[in-house]
Formats: C-alpha cells, structure tokens, sequence
C-alpha cells in the first residue's frame, strides 16, 4: 500500500529534471530533518513514510519513468508496492539507501588490522657499520590453531545475540548543535560479533588469539643510526576476522663504542703522544672501524691537530659512499716525575729557548704551565 497520493517530486522538493545526485540530496536532507526519533513534529513519522516512498519511486530509473508517464494510477498497476519498513530498523533502511557509513560509526563485526609491536635489538657501532643480520625475538598474538581465531570450542555452536538480533550493531539517534546524527555502535552485550559464545575455545579462552614468542631474522643495513626503527610489514598481531597483522617496529640501539665517537656519518677517535713522542715524531697505530691502521705523525705535530683519514667512518645509510674518521692529537705531560725525569726535563728546558717552540705560541705556553705545576 502506497503511503501517499501526494506528488512525489514536490514532496522532495526537486525540479522534474532533477537527477539522480539532487534526488539523493534531497532526500537526505529530508530523511535527517523528519527522522521520527529525532523530529518533534507529531505528523513525523507519516510524513517521513512519505520522502522515503518519493525517494524509492524517483532514485530508479523504471519506476520514475512509469510515475513520470502514468503518475500514482500507472506504478500501482505496474506492481509497485513500496517497501515496508520496520521504524526500529531505520539505520538498516538508511544503510540500504546510502550504503554503510552515512552516519559514520563503526559496526562491530568488521575485520580489524591487528596492532603493531615493538620490539629492540641492541648492536656495536661495528656492526652498525658493516650492516647485520640479527635473530630478533618478540611476543605477538597469533590467530588460534585451535578455533582458527572465531574464540568457539570446536564442534560447539554460538547462539545468535539477542539484544542486537545477529547484526552485532546499535543505532542510537542523538543531538548536537551540528544537527541530528544517527551513531552505529557495536552491540556492547556481545561486542559486536552479533553471537554469544557459550563455549569459549579453552586455548584462547575465545580470544580468538594467543601469545607466542616469535623470533625473525632482521636485516640491519650500514649505516643505520641510534634510535632508528625498522619496519616489518604484517608480522605484528594477528587482525581481528580475518583483518590483515599489524607490524613490528624493530628499535635499533647502537651501543657507543668507548673508542669512538659518532657524529652523523664521521667518526672521532684520540691518539695520546708523550711529549717526546710529540716532539720527535712517531707513527702509531689508530683504531679505526676498518681495524688498526698506521698513522705517521711529523715532529713537532701540536696537541688539538687533526688529521683525517678519508672514507674511513660510517657508511651513509641507504646511500653512497662513507664518512671520514678525524684523529685528534692529544699530547700527555707528565704528572708524575722521577729526580732522573725532573733533573733531564730541567737540562732540556734550559736548552730550550724561543727558537725550540717557534710559530707556537700558545702551546709554549700552555707547556709552561704543565712544567710549574709539576714542579
Ligand atoms: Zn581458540
Ligand atoms: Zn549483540
């Protein structure tokens, strides 16, 4: 039985040549302001029966054309018959007119993405360098073998919700100052899976999933930096129906090495020379993360001198090429001297004089220094 006799464009309130987007509007508008759970109006729900009836008649091409051409008299003998709806199932009509989430909120039986995981591994700065692959473990929830990850005791069957009828969904109608809205939210009594579970799967405890200890070999490139994560696609927690794993976030911690220090891509290293060593010149070995390689040093090389060794500090992560490895000259002054030590360094010193320090004047000083606190 059709609700209305009424013309149907005029009761959406659209031109004749209105197409399908301006009718869909329309109706939209009309659908929200008329809605009999949130519309004071006493004639609401008949007139709410009205636009709906409009709509379906005017949103298909066939029964538009038929009403166009024969009006009220031509649908009726045509067989239409317009769909009778439940009023307490309005969120289901609106769904079947506009699709899923014309209201927004979420219905509770949708597959969800699992969560991601973290999880650390902690390396040395040479094999920051080298690149590593490492056996990194981590906890993670996995879909159950038992249930396959529905949460029901194998060979028990879930009973339907009562409260939510099966749909695993509520809709709830409320009002703000940006209008009506009508909020689909997942049935709390059976969180939105539309079952009642009486006999949980005893190994998940009808979670559906279950901690495991798992451990993947992780590729750690050259280069990499303290701090940095690296991203393992889908193997973090199981999804929830069926939804796709999250990832692991694998947080990489470069243990400082006491020989080192790291800035950027370049390498910082000491070399500590006796003050004879300093004077007379020397060549040493120097820790570099290649291993040790000889570094000659001139008589005469000044405390705070660096030198620098090309292309020997860390490889550019993801790029070409390295960083240079920069040695600062350190020069030791004795602390602590025998009468041997003190009466030679007395005969050196007043051997001494400005020619033996020439184009150092601060270091002659700062030599000068070193002597009177000793002394
Ligand atoms: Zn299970
Ligand atoms: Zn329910």
């Amino acid at each position: 039985m059709s609700a209305t006799s009424r013309d149907y464009y005029e009761l959406l309130g659209v031109d004749r040549d209105a197409d399908e987007t301006a009718i869909k509007k329309a109706f939209r508008r009309l659908a929200r302001e008329l809605h009999p759970d949130v519309s004071d109006a006493p004639d609401a729900e008949g007139r709410f029966r009205e636009v709906t009836e409009a709509y379906e008649v005017l949103s298909n091409s066939e029964t538009r054309a038929l009403y166009d051409r024969y009006g009220h008299d031509g649908l009726r003998s045509g067989g239409f018959a317009p769909t009778q709806f439940d009023m307490a199932n309005l969120g289901d009509l609106f769904s079947m007119f506009f699709g899923g989430d014309v209201f927004g909120g979420g219905g509770g039986t949708r597959a969800a993405r699992g969560a991601d995981v973290g999880a650390q591994v902690e390396i040395d700065l040479a094999q920051a360098a080298s690149g590593v692959t490492i056996p990194v473990p981590f906890d993670v929830a996995v879909t159950c073998r038992t249930c396959g990850g529905d949460g029901v005791e194998p060979g028990t069957q879930p009973t339907p919700c009562p409260r939510c009828e099966g749909s695993g969904r509520l809709q709830q109608v409320s009002r703000s100052v940006f209008g009506e809205f009508v909020r689909t939210q997942a049935c709390p009594q059976c969180g939105g899976r539309g079952q009642l579970v009486e006999h949980p799967c005893k190994t998940c405890d009808g979670a559906g999933r279950v901690i495991e200890q798992r451990e993947l070999s992780v590729d750690i490139p050259a280069g990499i930096h303290d701090g940095q994560r690296i991203r393992l696609s889908g193997e973090g927690h199981a999804g929830v129906l069926g939804g796709r794993a999250g990832d692991v976030y694998v947080l990489v911690h470069v243990k400082p090495d006491p020989r080192f220090v790291r800035e950027g891509n370049d390498i910082f290293s000491q070399v500590d020379l006796t003050i004879a060593q300093a004077a007379l010149g020397v060549t040493i070995d120097v820790d570099t993360l290649d291993g040790s390689v000889e570094l000659e040093l001139p008589a005469g090389v000044q405390p705070g001198e660096v030198r620098v060794l090309r292309g020997k500090g860390m490889p550019v992560l993801q790029g070409f090429g390295r960083g240079d490895h920069r040695v600062l000259v350190n020069v030791r002054v004795p602390r602590r001297l025998s009468d041997e030590q003190r009466s030679l360094l007395q005969r050196f010193e007043a051997a001494s004089d400005e020619h033996t320090y020439a184009d150092d004047e601060s270091f002659f000083d700062k030599l000068k220094n070193a002597f009177r606190a000793a002394g």
